[in-house]
């Protein structure tokens, strides 16, 4: 099974979708009027320990949704210059389910195994 224009298209449609969305997220996750990430500002204060735990979860989030945008965009240009749908690995086509299961997926099955294997994180 291969893509279809309407495919590309919806496909396209749910990656802007899902990049406004997580813009938004970042933008209230920070609240930085720039939307640019602000760091903690008060590390190694050992009276505001607990401040900080929660902000170093805030910001391991807005580093994900940081990273999930810069697929999408990734995707998206993909999408502009018709390279969409291949792997950026081996340059096979993509299965057309995992594309509409996740639109911005830059890999194959295969080769995002291999990815996961190779840069694991704890
Ligand atoms: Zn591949």
């Amino acid at each position: 099974m291969s893509l279809s224009p309407q495919d590309l298209q919806r496909l396209e449609q749910a990656l802007l979708r899902r990049r406004a969305a997580v813009l938004d997220e970042l933008r209230r996750e920070t609240r930085d009027e720039d939307g640019l990430l602000s760091l903690p500002s008060h590390r190694g204060e050992s009276d505001r320990g607990v401040d900080f735990e929660m902000e170093a979860v805030d910001l391991a989030q807005s580093l994900r949704d940081a990273g999930e945008i810069q697929a999408i965009d990734a995707a998206l240009a993909r999408l502009r210059d018709g390279r969409y749908g291949l792997c950026t690995d081996c340059g096979e086509a993509i299965d057309a389910q995992r594309l509409l299961a996740q639109p911005a997926a830059p890999r194959c099955a295969a080769c995002q195994q291999r990815f996961e294997r190779t840069h694991a994180s704890a």
